[in-house]
């Protein structure tokens, strides 16, 4: 997934590069034009054209940024590599900040191809037009501008995944935090989805785990929801999500489940977590709710309904499955296992 970040840096990026073609690049495409060099000056102002198209694209989010990203790739490289051929050296210093342009603007690997390509042909091209010593040195200085600005990019790249990472999950538990979690559940509801997948939510909450505390102490009650964390991480398959809400609770999204499964897997949950967090001389356990999507729903509806069912669980003892409203199981009588409850 693209972030909104690495979006919202890319725009920024555009709108500069945009700026500085307007204020740097376009006045001598026009002096070009009064001197009748208009192949140039028309490479000059479309480049600065197609870039000004882009920023203001990709500033309204339009999903026609990726044509004028597409136009501006291979109109940038000629362009470039026909300054090199037309002013030979003279030419040749656009190619500069072209470098750090594409590394801007395009993904991280395709700017490495562009470049790399790019270097290619301007090595061909200067091999023609400059004399052995001057494109030693040209080439020199590009691939050196190509492999600094390359790995500025990863190292950039790497932090911000590391801090993303960072950002969406809970230290304790390793599971994921509240962070993504709406747009997690608005992706999963099927207003939003072309089929009508099903999905379950699993809300989760320790019994008086407050009594654990007071009576274990608080390090006991953290080795408590670590283990909790690592037996949902393990648990839950690739394309299901876990989340830490806060404190002891628990949100579980269950993708293409139907409630049967749902109630099945809550319940298998419930009793795997009972076996592995109970302590020598205590047995804890764990409330679930279960809430399968219905086609009104909003996040934050589904979400309630999860929680109402958690709330049915805790209020008919504890230690069970609470089923909520529309959870509706169609056949299989088994599913009305013992700690299963309606709401
Ligand atoms: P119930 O069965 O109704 O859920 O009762 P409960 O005691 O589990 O619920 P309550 O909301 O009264 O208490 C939750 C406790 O969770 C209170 C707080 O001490 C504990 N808690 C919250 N976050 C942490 C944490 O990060 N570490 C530890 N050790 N305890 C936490
Ligand atoms: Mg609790
Ligand atoms: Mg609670």
């Amino acid at each position: 997934m693209v972030s909104e970040e690495q979006e919202r840096f890319r725009s920024t990026a555009a709108v500069g590069l945009a700026l500085v073609c307007l204020g740097l690049g376009a006045p001598f495409a026009v002096v070009h034009l009064i001197e009748g060099e208009y192949l140039i000056a028309a490479g000059g102002l479309a480049c600065t054209a197609v870039l000004c198209a882009h920023a203001i694209l990709l500033r309204r989010r339009s999903a026609n940024a990726r044509w004028t990203l597409l136009l501006m790739t291979p109109l940038g490289v000629s362009f470039l590599v026909y300054l090199l051929h037309a002013y030979a050296f003279m030419g040749l210093l656009w190619s500069f900040p072209g470098i750090l342009g594409f590394y801007c603007l395009l993904p991280e690997r395709v700017a490495w191809a562009v470049n790399a390509t790019m270097l290619a042909l301007l090595l061909w091209v200067g091999q023609k037009v400059l004399t052995l010593d001057v494109l030693l040195r040209a080439g020199s200085t590009l691939l050196a501008v190509n492999l600094f600005a390359a790995l500025l990019l990863r190292s950039v790249t790497a932090q911000f995944q590391i801090l993303q990472r960072r950002i969406v999950t809970d230290p304790l538990t390793g599971l994921l935090n509240r962070y993504d979690l709406e747009p997690a559940l608005d992706a999963r509801l099927p207003s939003r989805r072309r089929a009508d997948g099903a999905a379950a939510l699993l809300a989760l909450d320790i019994d008086h785990f407050k009594r654990v505390n007071d009576e274990c102490g608080h390090a006991v009650g953290d080795e408590i929801l670590r283990r909790l964390g690592a037996v949902l991480r393990d648990s839950i398959r690739v394309h299901d999500d876990a989340f830490r809400l806060g404190g002891e609770e628990f949100l579980v999204v269950l993708h293409d489940v139907d409630a049967r499964i749902a109630l099945e897997r809550a319940g298998a949950l419930r009793s795997t977590l009972c076996q592995t967090l109970s302590l020598p001389d205590r047995r804890i356990t764990v409330s679930i709710g279960v809430a399968t999507v219905s086609r009104e729903d909003s996040w934050s509806s589904w979400m309630s309904r999860a929680d109402d069912a958690l709330y049915s669980a805790k209020a008919q003892g504890r230690d069970r499955v609470g089923k909520g409203r529309h959870t509706i199981v169609h056949a299989a009588p088994e599913v009305h296992e013992e700690g299963v409850v309606a709401v």
